[in-house]
């Protein structure tokens, strides 16, 4: 399917706080599009707005043209990871992706794969209530990748990796591109996503403050 993230006249607000504030923007196949802003810029609530979790008050989020809530069997399409901590900690990660791969119809073949491409081998085994914080984001990597979706949407994915796994995250990010998916990376330090984001939205109080190719804005530095 045609991957393409389309964001339009996104509005949504909290009781007093105007979360999102127009947002209108494109997320390209083939691209790494860093999504950056301070904590509390709306970039969970957009990624929430475009999954179908949250409704906006105006505007439309289209996924290939079409609502995630309508797309057919949409974990094939579109694979998130929203919430690191959100885990049955007596599961062992192998277990708890065999239950997702089940409710997807996939086997404990692809389950394997994405415990390798995840970096996962050594831990799948062990209960997820021992991991660290970088463990509990390849898990949740691994299960967005389940279904080899062409749209991946990722919420501060650096958070709790150290160093070699800031690497290895980065690297999964450009190859996952280079495969032709659509790559929405939060982070509020733009210092990850600088070398990794062929694209930067950058996100200030619910508003798009910049939208542009890294290759430009290193052009003009
Ligand atoms: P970010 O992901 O950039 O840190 P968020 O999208 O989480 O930003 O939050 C944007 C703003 O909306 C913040 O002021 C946050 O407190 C508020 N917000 C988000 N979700 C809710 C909610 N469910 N109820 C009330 N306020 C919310
Ligand atoms: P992030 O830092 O990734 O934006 P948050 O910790 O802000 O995540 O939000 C986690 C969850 O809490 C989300 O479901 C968000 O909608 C909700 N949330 C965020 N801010 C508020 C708030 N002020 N009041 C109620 N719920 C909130």
């Amino acid at each position: 399917m045609e991957a393409t993230i389309a964001v339009s006249g996104l509005r949504k607000r909290f009781g007093p706080t105007q979360a999102l504030d127009g947002l209108t923007f494109t997320v390209t196949p083939g691209q790494v599009t860093g999504f950056v802003g301070p904590n509390g810029a709306g970039k969970s609530t957009t990624m929430r707005v475009i999954l179908g979790l949250d409704a906006p008050d105006a505007g439309t989020a289209l996924i290939g043209g079409q609502q995630y809530r309508a797309l057919k069997r949409p974990l094939s399409h579109v694979g998130a990871l929203l919430d690191a901590a959100a885990l049955q900690p007596s599961r062992t990660a192998r277990n708890h992706l065999l239950w997702l791969a089940h409710s997807q119809g996939l086997g404990g073949k692809r389950v394997d794969e994405v415990v390798r491409l995840a970096g996962l081998e050594s831990a799948a085994r062990r209960r997820a209530g021992g991991y660290s914080l970088g463990m509990r984001q390849r898990l949740g990597i691994a299960a967005a990748m389940l279904g080899d979706p062409p749209v991946l949407m990722l919420d501060e994915p650096f958070n709790g990796l150290d160093p070699e796994g800031i690497v290895w995250m980065r690297g999964l990010l450009g190859s996952l591109a280079a495969q032709g998916r659509a790559v929405l990376v939060s982070s509020h330090l733009m210092s990850e996503l600088q070398d990794t984001a062929h694209h930067l939205l950058v996100l200030g109080r619910g508003r798009v403050i910049a939208d542009t190719s890294v290759r430009e804005l290193v052009a003009a530095a």
